[in-house]
């Protein structure tokens, strides 16, 4: 894969460079970097979803509703800024290709998430989509980790699994390994169905992902990666050097992401905080209150 320089901008008192696979640098000559607005923004859709996971924190259904994709605040979204579209599930929004197609004209960076009975479902779209650059990074939640979903993963480039911590049994996890594949480790979620669904098993899950990556789960992927409620249950900071920690911890939730959930028009610093404010129409308002949630 070639690796190419996507687009570079200011945010705050730093400078920030992204690549085409997905690779990003801050740079300053302070010890801290402030940013004025978010790098990344986790964008819900969609609540619809006809999967039905007994786990699924955002209590998708075959009844959810999806957003109107159109909101002031787009308007106002800097170049290279990042999307990680995601509902419920996306391809079900009617209006997402024509978004999309507005997103790229705005060299706005649209990655999304689907699970694997979409991907497979709607591999040829998504392949098209990927090639004519309309989605930058595919995350794909696991499912069922088949010799045939292996090879499909496998056939694109910039694709990540997206594995729940406390879901995904040892076996799963095993059948990945070895395969020059790129995975993503997401916290469990104890809200909404994920609370019901909550249970002894699921602590037993964590503690075994906990020893896996103990002794050396990473040596069998390209790229293991981790969003900050699985950092923190998996207790990684504990097992890496303070070097490893200080060069690819990429920030606390809120201090350079933020979370919208465009169905119900409201803002908040990730998808697990509670403290929600109404949509606003400019994007560096709405990082301002989302740097002052605790
Ligand atoms: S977890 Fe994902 S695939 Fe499962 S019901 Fe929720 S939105 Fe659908």
């Amino acid at each position: 894969m070639t690796i190419n320089l996507l687009g570079s901008y200011r945010n705050g008192n730093y400078d920030v460079t992204i690549f085409s696979d997905g690779t990003k640098i801050r740079e300053n000559d302070l010890d801290f970097f402030e940013a004025q607005f978010p790098e990344n923004i986790d964008l819900k859709i969609t609540d619809y979803c006809d999967v039905n996971c007994a786990f699924c924190h955002e209590n998708s259904t075959v009844h959810g509703e999806h957003s109107i994709l159109d909101a002031e605040f787009f308007r106002t979204l800097r170049p290279y800024t990042e999307l990680a579209i995601g509902g419920g599930n996306p391809l079900s929004h009617p209006e997402l290709i024509p978004f999309l197609i507005n997103l790229k004209k705005s060299k706005i960076l649209a990655n999304l998430t689907v699970n694997q009975v979409h991907f497979e479902k709607h591999y040829n779209l998504l392949k098209h989509l990927m090639d004519k650059e309309l989605i930058r990074g595919l995350g794909v939640s696991l499912v069922n980790p088949t010799d045939k979903f292996i090879s499909m993963v496998q056939s694109l480039d910039n694709l990540i699994i997206h594995t729940i911590n406390g879901i995904i049994s040892k076996n799963q996890i095993s059948k990945l390994y070895d395969k020059n594949l790129k995975v993503l480790i997401l916290g469990y979620k104890n809200i909404r169905r994920g609370k019901d669904y909550y249970s002894e098993s699921v602590d037993q899950n964590i503690e075994m992902m906990y020893n896996l990556l103990k002794y050396g789960l990473t040596e069998h992927f390209e790229i293991v990666s981790f969003d900050n409620l699985a950092l923190n249950q998996l207790r990684v900071k504990s097992l890496i050097s303070k070097s490893l920690w200080d060069e690819f911890y990429m920030g606390d939730d809120g201090q350079h992401t933020m979370y919208i959930d465009l169905v119900k028009r409201e803002f908040s610093k990730s998808s697990t905080c509670f403290e929600r404010h109404p949509l606003m129409d400019d994007i560096d308002n709405m990082f301002a209150v989302v740097k002052t949630i605790k």
